[in-house]
């Protein structure tokens, strides 16, 4: 059997861990090692300030892993380097609570962790659906993680390369279909609130508004706009090839440093 590590950035008690846990226990042996409170939104970051706490827990499932104090990327780490037990065959992070689509990714710490598991050169997707509600029902993303999942034991990932997956919030009836993407554009417009405190003093707050997207065709935006699910692959290098030769006729290298 393979051996399958599950993380997430909503927390160990998530249900959508739960359900992933459930769907992919059919294919593999399941370490779970995830953030013991949620960390939504904490991006690629690494807890090295401080001690990484880990405690054995009872998940909602009746079975047992690790919550720790650490990132969703300090997750995989503690995995890979000691609580695995073993060589990994795939890091599978979510299911998450709420899309992570566009310009997210490098917020997300689902997505991170993802890209976590990828840096160690193991074959890693994050998977997400598309609505926040409290009673979400994960079981078309369960039943798509495990084939998924079944696909990429067989078919590894180039290394420093990951898969993001979205999927739409409807029945699987209604599911229009799986489509291969790339990356699209989703931004948030107006997402600063200036407000004032009973004290008197201005405070800020993030992110009140709902996302602006881009709906061009064949993006992650697009894709899940018409109820698809979205497979995209992502690299982790981010250099801007395209401008690698335009910088070089722009004389930065001719900095007179003497
Ligand atoms: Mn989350």
């Amino acid at each position: 059997m393979a051996n399958i590590l599950i993380t997430n950035d909503d927390g160990v008690y998530s249900d959508g861990l739960i359900a992933l846990y459930n769907s992919l226990r059919k294919i593999g042996n399941i370490t779970v090692v995830a953030p013991d409170r949620p960390r939504s939104a904490s991006g690629h970051s690494i807890t090295l300030h401080k001690p990484l706490r880990v405690d054995k827990v009872r998940l909602a499932n009746g079975e047992y892993g690790y919550a720790t104090n650490g990132t969703p990327s300090d997750c995989v780490s503690l995995a890979i380097l000691d609580l695995a037990g073993g060589p990994l065959d795939l890091v599978v992070s979510g299911i998450n609570r709420g899309p992570n689509l566009g310009y997210d990714l490098t917020y997300s710490g689902t997505v991170s962790a993802a890209m976590e598991g990828a840096v160690y050169g193991i074959t890693s997707f994050a998977i997400s659906v598309t609505a926040y509600d409290d009673d979400l029902d994960f079981s078309l993303a369960g039943r798509f993680a495990r084939y998924l999942g079944e696909i990429l034991l067989q078919h590894k990932l180039p290394r420093s390369v990951l898969l993001n997956v979205n999927v739409p919030y409807v029945s699987a009836d209604r599911l229009g279909g799986i489509e291969i993407t790339r990356q699209g554009k989703r931004h948030y417009d107006g997402r600063l609130e200036k407000r004032t405190d009973p004290m008197g003093r201005t405070y800020y707050w993030l992110g009140g508004d709902l996302p602006v997207d881009v709906l061009e065709e064949g993006t992650d935006v697009k894709a899940v706009a018409d109820d698809k699910i979205s497979v995209t692959p992502i690299h982790l290098d981010l250099t801007a090839d395209f401008l690698l030769e335009q910088l070089t006729e722009w004389d930065i290298t001719d900095f007179p440093s003497k």
